[in-house]
């Protein structure tokens, strides 16, 4: 069994895409940022949408390509399971860590700036979610 055959090797270049997204603090809706709300009997409660009359927004969610790393750690893992084998594959990368730090998963690294782009698009448009 070949277990070294990876999609990348230590000391390549690799292009990341990454989920992210912005989050903007803004008044709840639900008790117009007051925190109590007062009942028709005049009794006051605690606004069970919110915590302190905020609530989070959030805005841009996109995938976005990162700039180019350096692949530092390459993980192969096999797990012998009831149906076969399964494999996974991880990486380390200099600019994110080595050892400890960011794990990336194979589908998120790419050879080039392009194909993280392309893979990013297409991800965008059929509205894929990490
Ligand atoms: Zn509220």
């Amino acid at each position: 069994m070949r277990i070294h055959d990876t999609e990348f090797d230590l000391g390549q270049q690799v292009w990341p895409i990454q989920y992210h997204c912005t989050q903007e603090v803004v008044p709840c809706g639900f008790c117009a940022g007051e925190e109590v709300l007062t009942g028709r009997d005049g009794s006051r409660q605690h606004c069970p949408r919110c915590v302190d009359g905020t609530m989070i927004h959030y805005t841009e969610e996109r995938w976005h390509v990162g700039d180019a790393m350096t692949v530092g750690r390459v993980v192969v893992e096999l797990t012998d399971e009831d149906h076969g084998c399964t494999r996974e594959v991880t990486y380390m990368c200099v600019e994110t860590g080595v050892g400890r730090g960011t794990v990336w998963g194979e589908n998120s690294l790419f050879t080039s700036r392009y194909y993280a782009a392309v893979e990013a698009d297409r991800r965008i448009a059929a509205g894929v979610r990490p």
